[in-house]
């Protein structure tokens, strides 16, 4: 596979594409690793996940300029990227010494809970967040005692082969972590359907998940789905515009729209409306988007050439009127402009598909009740944003939104300490925070009788 700079479209390198027996043998080494694995003594497994996070940290730089050129992201969010690897990999060392269990009283005995690991876990990666994602699955995964192999994204490869180095550095035994690039539907699909994979973390589209669920239940295989998006940002009319418009084109633009979480529907209601566009347009013309070297560049090109193409059948579109574009560089590169379109009703295209792209669509909304049925009405149910100086509407709204990650005036939705996951058709299960090590455990309960 040919991995492409996105910033300039020329050939980075070739990668070798495993195939359904390299992964076979990838999976025969995780096994073989698991019973060693789970038995290194909780306080030893700690200290080797510190370790590989402070392998991650001595090597940011290099991983930082790893995914720029392997995804054209701009420097500082490539460098906040390899950060969220470290951190993630650092709040779940401190999990293995506090896996718990509980005590329960029963009559003539004592009962007791363990919570096991699970054996090997598939860990499946898109290529928009390629080291973040990786972590989330594997970090909590590693520290429960389980073996793990990442399949990364066939377009972005790089950064997960160097990170699979970095863990062997730090001390992981052989065959404990190992990443296998490979085609979606070889390797991967080998990976969902191999008997001795016991769980698969998938982030990535709905389409996807939907038939790697159907294939997890021959064996009943346990599953953490991350998948789509179309994700409102709400601004009621008495929230503080200025801030809200000046920050609205960063909810849906980062990352190049590449972003599950993107508020690619914006809600505005109707007596501020026309303010609001107004307000929103230069804050859209201001966004820096461009070389992803510079330090200033706030947004950087699409990942391949058919997704541009893919994004860009959405501009002009069907039942849509383009408000206004900010500017891209021309020439080399996957680029395209940030979008803003106004479609005529709820019903058109650019309102219900996930564009994944740098384009937001703006509609009006008369109450609470109307903002409540538009942002639900979606298969979708990731995140959200809702402007309001109203704590009692804030809360009205939070607790009415169909979503798993939202945030009242602002648009921060990730922490690696708070859990993330979707509602509805945007997932399955949570990841990070104190949630996401159980998923990869069982409970075990055992009672010993005492008569
Ligand atoms: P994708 O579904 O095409 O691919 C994701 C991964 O699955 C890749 O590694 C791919 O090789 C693999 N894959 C493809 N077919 C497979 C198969 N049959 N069996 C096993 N594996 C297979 O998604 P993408 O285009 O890489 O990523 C974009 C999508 O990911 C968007 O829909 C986005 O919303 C979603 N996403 C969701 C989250 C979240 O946390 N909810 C985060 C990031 C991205």
């Amino acid at each position: 596979m040919d991995v492409i700079n996105p910033a300039t479209g020329e050939v980075v390198e070739d990668v070798p594409m495993a195939s359904a027996p390299d992964v076979d043998a990838a999976v025969e080494r995780a096994s073989a690793a698991f019973p060693a694995w789970r038995a290194v003594s909780p306080g030893d497994r700690a200290r080797l996940l510190r370790a590989f996070a402070q392998e991650i940290d001595d090597h940011l730089e290099e991983l930082a300029a790893l995914e720029v050129v392997n995804t054209g992201h701009p420097i500082g969010q490539a460098r906040w990227e390899a950060g969220n690897l470290r951190d993630v990999l650092h709040y779940y060392a401190g999990a293995p010494e506090r896996l718990t269990g509980a005590q329960i009283p029963v009559p003539g005995g004592l009962d007791v809970t363990f919570h096991e690991p699970l054996g090997v876990v598939g860990v499946i990666v898109p290529w928009n967040y390629p080291m973040p994602i990786m972590g989330w699955g594997m970090a909590p995964a590693l520290a429960a005692g389980n073996t793990v192999i990442v399949k990364p994204a066939e377009l972005t490869p790089l950064t997960a082969r160097r990170v699979g180095e970095l863990a062997l550095a730090a001390g992981l035994p052989e065959g404990v972590l190992q990443i296998v690039p490979g085609l979606g539907p070889e390797a991967g699909q080998r990976l969902v359907t191999h008997p001795k994979v016991r769980k698969i973390v998938f982030t990535g589209s709905t389409r996807v998940g939907k038939g790697i669920m159907a294939a997890c239940a021959t064996d009943v295989k346990r599953l953490t789905l991350e998948l789509g998006g179309k994700s409102s940002n709400i601004i009621f009319a008495d929230a503080d515009l200025e801030k809200a418009a000046a920050t609205a084109p960063y909810s849906v633009f980062e990352n190049a729209g590449q972003d599950c979480c993107a508020r690619s529907r914006l809600l505005v209601q109707r007596p501020v409306y026309d303010r609001f566009l107004e307000l929103l347009e230069p804050a859209v013309l201001g966004v820096r988007v461009g070389d992803p070297y510079d330090e200033k560049t706030e947004v950087g090109p699409l990942i391949s050439a058919a997704h541009r193409d893919r994004v860009a059948s959405y501009v002009p579109s069907p039942g849509a009127t383009v408000a206004y574009q900010g500017s891209a560089p021309e020439g080399p590169g996957f680029w395209f402009r940030p979008t803003v379109l106004i479609p005529s009703s709820s019903e058109a295209a650019c309102w219900n598909e996930e564009i994944f792209g740098p384009v937001v669509s703006v509609l009006p909304f008369d109450d609470e009740a109307d903002a409540v049925r538009l942002a639900n009405d979606t298969s979708y149910g990731l995140s959200g944003s809702i402007w309001t100086r109203d704590l009692g509407r804030a809360l009205r709204m939070s607790r009415a939104i169909e979503a798993g990650n939202l945030s009242v005036n602002s648009h921060s939705s990730v922490r690696y300490w708070t859990p993330f996951g979707g509602f509805k058709q945007s997932g399955l299960g949570r990841e990070l925070g104190p949630d996401a090590l159980q998923s990869f455990t069982e409970t075990k309960n055992v009672f010993i009788s005492t008569d």
